[in-house]
């Protein structure tokens, strides 16, 4: 655990009780703060009390008295569509608001540093896509070039939890647009965009708000290094506003398709070779299409930002590509789960946007796709484009028949469930083709997570 530092003798509320806001309140008391917690959930409440937390009614007239600041969990909406109430009311109380990855960023270097042979780092990793992916890969090539390293954030563990850092040890954070939204400080060395697409606009009014979000890990006197996907037009804005000229290499930009040119460092891949690029000559190329963990070219725009990320550590590309090989991938995005008859079974569970789902139908070239779910904002129109390798479509949700009507450029055919589309699907399919679960929907109208929709499609795979 990481003891909060700057509160001690302190008075600290902690809103929302899930795993974040019980980390948040134990590490604020390991660092010598009170902590006194709420929740909207009375269960919550008193599972909090059960493990010795303090309760206090934030929603109360006066709650805030003498509390210095208020920790708020990801899933709490601070602004939009309507700030939580108790968050309305620190803000009338003049109460700072903040999070856990604003509490990390203040209390993760300690004076212990100043004996360390080698200062630890942290990288932070956010975008839309490709988070998790990207920042599980950071940590698997830094482990297996003998770097210590934790993986924490989104993925792993709280940030809170993790053990402070070791002599010369590298922190990996995924962060998502509520995190970095609102924490208070946010001061990684390396900071990693990978690509960005519409998402939760509900809680951000919008693309603006939800690009605003992200950008304030690249902001003003940001990271020491920014390694940014530049496939799309903000992060081309980005590496813009960070750049003091053509060869500036505090910003290595990346892409999936493009080649870069000009004198700074880039990494980029083409027809399935990594190339890395500095002061306008190659420096280094890694073959990935043998890479089996990462499939795909979206998979080798995370390649790419992985790579980039390593290389600003100072590791070399050979250990690097060794490492790009042996990376295991992980459950539920581009996850192959049974190969039978020489058709593949992929579960992407994760796909829960169009273009994360878009990206995974371009992976692999004949499809027999199940798809459908809550869909986002935004509706189907941006997968149209993209079904040129779907055979068919096997339409799942409780929307299903809505879905598979948007779906007007494939064949699609309502199933309702995944016992039925599992089933129909690996009928039809040919040896070849690829069953491939990418919903392009959240998962909350049949399941509690994507997590679970996940497992649900392997127990069906593995029922044929
Ligand atoms: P995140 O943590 O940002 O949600 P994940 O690595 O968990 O990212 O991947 C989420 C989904 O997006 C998966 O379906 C995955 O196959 C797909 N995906 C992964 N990387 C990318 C990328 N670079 N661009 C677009 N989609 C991606």
């Amino acid at each position: 655990m990481i003891p909060v530092q700057g509160y001690a003798g302190q008075t600290v509320a902690v809103l929302g009780l899930g795993r974040t806001g019980r980390a948040a309140a134990v590490a604020l008391q390991a660092g010598g703060a009170t902590a006194v917690v709420w929740d909207d959930s009375a269960p919550a409440r008193d599972a909090a009390e059960e493990a010795g937390l303090d309760l206090r009614d934030l929603t109360k007239a006066g709650a805030f008295d003498g509390i210095a600041a208020l920790i708020v969990s990801p899933g709490i909406p601070h602004l939009y569509p309507a700030p939580h109430p108790v968050i309305a009311a620190a803000w009338d109380a003049q109460v700072p608001v903040d999070n856990d990855i604003g509490l990390f960023f203040r209390s993760f270097a300690t004076r212990d540093w100043d004996n360390f042979h080698t200062t630890p780092r942290v990288i932070a990793v956010t975008g839309s896509n490709g988070k998790s992916t990207t920042a599980a890969l950071i940590h698997h090539i830094l482990v297996e070039n003998g770097r210590p390293a934790q993986l924490a954030g989104n993925i792993g563990r709280g940030v809170l939890d993790i053990e402070p850092a070791h002599d010369g040890e590298v922190v990996v954070l995924e962060l998502s647009s509520y995190q970095t939204d609102l924490a208070r400080s946010l001061t990684p060395d390396v900071a990693v965009f990978t690509n960005l697409s519409p998402d939760h606009l509900d809680r951000h009014a919008g693309v603006g708000g939800y690009f605003a979000a992200k950008r304030r890990l690249f902001a003003e006197g940001g990271p020491d290094r920014a390694v940014i996907g530049v496939d799309e037009a903000e992060g081309r804005y980005i590496a813009n506003q960070m750049i003091e000229g053509a060869a500036d290499d505090r910003i290595i930009r990346v892409s999936s398709g493009q080649k870069l040119t000009g004198d700074g460092w880039t990494v980029f891949v083409r027809k399935g070779f990594l190339s890395e690029h500095r002061k306008g000559r190659q420096v280094a190329s890694v073959d990935l299409r043998a890479v089996t963990g990462l499939p795909g070219a979206h998979n080798h725009q995370n390649a790419c930002a992985a790579y980039a990320a390593c290389r600003s550590l100072g590791l070399g590309p050979k250990g690097i590509a060794l490492a790009l090989h042996s990376y295991p991938g992980l459950p539920h995005r581009s996850q192959v789960v049974a190969d039978k008859n020489g058709i593949t079974f992929v579960n992407d569970s994760k796909a829960t946007n169009v273009d994360s789902a878009a990206k995974a139908l371009q992976a692999f070239p004949k499809v027999r796709w199940i798809c459908g779910g809550l869909q986002k904002e935004g509706g189907l129109e941006g997968l149209l484009p993209h079904l040129g390798h779907v055979v068919k479509a096997y339409v799942i949700g409780r929307e299903a028949a809505d879905f598979a009507r948007q779906l007007t450029r494939a064949d699609a055919e309502v199933c309702g469930s995944m016992d039925v589309a599992v089933s129909k699907a690996a009928q039809d399919a040919q040896e070849g083709e690829v069953v491939l679960l990418a919903p392009a929907a959240a998962s909350f109208d049949q399941y509690d997570s994507f997590e679970k929709r996940g497992e649900d499609f392997i127990a069906q795979v593995r029922k044929l």
